[in-house]
């Protein structure tokens, strides 16, 4: 039999939890290495993309589906819990790193769906119709 785990690599994304006086909640910090080919993907964007994901640099067409995370600590890999996200947002955020919201596409979360809570940190977005 051959060794098959290296055919696996990148199935799923290391993330672990991290705690930070600027946040009620732990943030969760996704490690890099889904972002091994993200210039690339960035370079050789799809058509009619109207956004990238985050972690990969895959384009997101609207009309697909995708999920939004919120970033802070001066890292986008550094997901702030959705309970935060309208204080993330408001001055009264202490987190001078704070990163705004970006774009997960669906791939990579997939990758992301097994760790633990992960839903409190992400939001699905629905795609919109195509328009003329
Ligand atoms: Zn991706």
């Amino acid at each position: 039999m051959l060794n098959k785990t290296n055919t696996k690599k990148g199935e799923s994304i290391m993330a672990k939890l991290i705690i930070d006086k600027n946040y009620k909640n732990p943030l969760i910090e996704v490690d890099t290495e889904c972002s091994d080919h993200y210039e690339k993907n960035i370079q050789n964007q799809i058509a009619g993309a109207v956004s990238e994901c985050v972690l990969c640099g895959k384009g997101i067409k609207h009309t697909s589906k995708h999920y939004q995370i919120v970033a802070g600590l001066g890292n986008y890999q550094q997901f702030i819990h959705k309970d935060e996200w309208e204080y993330a947002q408001s001055k009264e955020n202490t987190d001078n790193g704070f990163m705004g919201a970006w774009d997960i596409g669906t791939e990579c979360f997939k990758k992301l769906k097994n760790f633990p809570n992960i839903k409190s940190y992400v939001e699905f977005i629905k795609p919109t119709k195509e328009t003329a």
